[in-house]
């Protein structure tokens, strides 16, 4: 028999077992690249992003610059306890949590 644990806190989840699906899909095509995407601007940019980066000694690249080529579909799934479940179903994106780290930050 599978056991399942729930995927947020971790407990161990009997019959009451949520799965969460999560599915993101381009509604564009990813294989068809702009031009706007090869002007070279863009390049340049990047490229500056890259420098800067590896100048200031951090290592990290800006979130905007990460794998910008993966626009590919991705699908995710969860198993949530009814605590988590119930947590999760009322605030799906974190919005919450973004908030309140937004005000924590002023
Ligand atoms: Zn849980």
């Amino acid at each position: 028999m599978i056991h399942f644990s729930c995927d947020l806190c971790g407990q161990p989840l009997d019959d009451r077992r949520f799965e969460v699906r999560l599915e993101i899909v381009p509604t564009f095509n990813p294989e068809q690249i702009s031009e706007d995407d090869l002007a070279e601007d863009n390049l340049q940019q990047v490229a500056e992003a890259l420098q800067h980066a590896e100048e200031s000694g951090n290592s990290a690249i800006p979130g905007s610059l990460q794998d910008p080529d993966d626009c590919s579909a991705k699908a995710f799934r969860y198993d949530l306890c009814p605590g988590c479940f119930a947590r999760y179903a009322k605030d799906p994106l974190g919005r919450d949590a973004l908030r309140r780290l937004n005000f924590s930050k002023n």
